[in-house]
């Protein structure tokens, strides 16, 4: 069995592996969920061009394997500079994704700039498999039209792309008709993000822990047809690796987990199209997760220079308007303690998948005030999987080095 949780090929004391920059609050659109809580204007205190550029040199200097720089927003294409920020990033040798949104910015000519300045790379979102259902999350009507009309672009003009699917109680049930599409129009990898209740995120629109969990398990299932992942959703890797143990014994799902009813209801739709399209289930997962979490292998830069362990844990570290970003992210007592799990409390710091997962500690901050506690959505009881030794074999070489 191959190495099932990937992890950077060097200390992530010293370097993150994802850098994120909100480059502007402005989007067109009104998602239900925004961190950002995005409106139509620009924030007239945004880093500026010069400072944004000086950002970009901040990133530069973590050294080589330099960090992956991600321009999201709000969206990147409101700002009139991106361009111009992409070819200076391309000339300091950095590489670099834009995470747009699906409004008529999102066409061939700003997508065929991105790629010649140097982005290899888009995500875009989908949070429903047809225009009704995306479009009343966005709330804009033709998001959903625009979207996959951008996502066909990226495609045939050679970026790569990650789809986003925001996780809520309003596209549950939808997720194997998301996954449809995924197949139908080819996707580095589809991200499944797990809400986290901040800016526009509401915890009444969250799916319950349980079914988070079979999500997960779903996630897994669909993994073995295309590449799967999640956001916000660490203890994905604990599934990874449970469910890699069940399989390489050949032992049902069913047999070893109480899983709430819609993890069934999902499976067998996906099977469904899976079967449609005569795919054949490959037999180890095509994507294995990576272990960052907030702080620790990622951060958070935002519009104003503010810098933040992840963008859904709203507590503030220091600005690189006044201090290197390499400094804040080495330094800051915040980012060492979210990189040492020892730290971690409640049933995270008890678990024995806690140096793969650790939770996720922007859940653990928006629902109890301390990053440090135990992620409230994982229903799992430490020491319980009953397969311990086979296991422990598994984290004791669990990691599979991979360069930025
Ligand atoms: S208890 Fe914490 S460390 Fe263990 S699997 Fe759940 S979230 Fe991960």
């Amino acid at each position: 069995m191959k190495h099932l949780i990937r992890q950077p090929a060097y200390d992530l004391n010293d370097r993150p592996f994802m850098i994120i920059w909100e480059t502007t609050n402005a989007c067109d659109l009104a998602c239900r969920h925004c961190r950002a809580e995005a409106i139509p204007n620009q924030d007239p205190f945004a880093l500026t061009t010069k400072e944004a550029k000086q950002l970009l040199e901040q990133v530069e200097s973590f050294g080589k394997p330099r960090p992956i720089f991600i321009f999201t927003g709000g969206d990147p294409f409101k700002r009139t500079d991106l361009f111009d920020l992409l070819a200076y990033g391309k000339e300091l040798g950095l590489a670099m994704a834009v995470s747009p949104s699906g409004t008529p910015l999102l066409n061939e000519a700003n997508l065929r700039r991105v790629k010649e300045h140097g982005a290899k790379a888009i995500s875009l979102s989908i949070d429903g498999s047809t225009p009704e259902r995306h479009d009343d999350f966005r709330q804009v009507p033709g998001s959903f039209d625009l979207t996959t009309k951008g996502w066909q672009t990226a495609r045939k003009i050679g970026l790569k792309l990650q789809l986003n699917t925001t996780v809520t109680r309003y596209n549950l049930e939808d997720l194997p008709e998301i996954f449809r599409l995924v197949l139908e129009y080819g996707a580095m990898t589809w991200s499944a993000f797990f809400l986290v209740p901040t800016g526009r995120g509401k915890a009444e629109d969250e799916v319950s822990p349980a079914e988070y969990e079979a999500v997960m398990h779903f996630l897994y299932d669909c993994s073995k047809y295309i590449s799967a992942k999640t956001t916000e959703g660490h203890h994905y890797k604990r599934v990874v690796l449970q469910r890699a143990i069940l399989d390489e014994k050949g032992l049902a799902v069913e047999d070893y987990f109480n899983l709430h009813p819609i993890y069934y209801q999902l499976r067998e739709a996906m099977q469904k199209i899976a079967a449609e399209k005569n795919l054949q289930p490959k037999e180890a997962i095509r994507r294995t997760p990576m272990h960052i979490n907030a702080g620790n292998g990622f951060v958070f830069v935002s519009r104003r220079g503010e810098v933040f362990p992840s963008g859904f844990m709203p507590v503030q570290v220091g600005n690189v308007r006044e201090k290197s970003l390499v400094q804040i992210y080495r330094e800051a007592p915040l980012f060492n303690d979210l990189r040492d799990p020892s730290k971690f409390e409640g049933r995270c710091g008890l678990c024995e998948f806690v140096g793969v997962c650790g939770g996720s500690r922007s859940r653990a901050y928006a629902l109890t005030g301390d990053p440090l506690a135990e992620e409230p959505f994982c229903t799992y009881e430490p020491g319980t999987f009953p397969f311990q030794a086979e296991l422990e074999a598994r984290l004791n070489g669990h990691t599979l080095p991979v360069e930025a």
